[in-house]
């Protein structure tokens, strides 16, 4: 049964920056659950970051909290230990969430903390894709189901 990298907040875990998850009531993923292909993953709690967190974004090509500090090295590392977790459980899928700096994968943030999205994708997802794993964002349960059939 292939397996799929799925973030932790999808699966209701709180783990997001204010504590929170962002649970999907996807019937998809509800059945890769049962399947057993899930793998859980929060990058940002990898990369050693605590739950409740500042909110970060990416701005530059760095990862900065609304409070300034340069969260960069933590974000990278958690990346790192996600595609570690992929090239373990062998998945060449993730479905992760959008819009974070870490997991988003078609928008982010713009980098000011005024709620402005960009096109772009987060540093997890970045680097899960340059080593050619195909990433999903949760309104696309049934392009990754179909993937995983294919
Ligand atoms: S880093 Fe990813 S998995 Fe963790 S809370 Fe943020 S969006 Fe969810």
């Amino acid at each position: 049964m292939e397996r799929v990298l799925v973030s932790s907040c999808l699966l209701g875990r709180p783990v997001r920056y204010d504590g929170q998850a962002k649970t999907s009531s996807s019937d998809i993923l509800a059945r890769w659950r049962a399947e057993g292909r899930v793998v859980p993953f929060c990058p940002e709690l990898a990369g050693g970051l605590g739950v409740p967190r500042p909110p970060a974004e990416l701005r530059n090509g760095q990862v900065v909290t609304v409070h300034g500090d340069d969260v960069t090295d933590a974000f990278v590392q958690g990346a790192e230990l996600a595609l570690t977790a992929a090239r373990e459980a062998e998945a060449r899928v993730a479905v992760l969430k959008e819009g974070s700096p870490s997991c988003g994968s078609r928008q982010i943030a713009d980098g000011t903390f005024s709620g402005n999205k960009i096109p772009g994708s987060g540093i997890t997802t970045a680097l899960l894709r340059s080593h050619g794993i195909t990433v999903f964002n949760e309104e696309q349960f049934e392009e990754a189901d179909a993937l995983l059939r294919g």
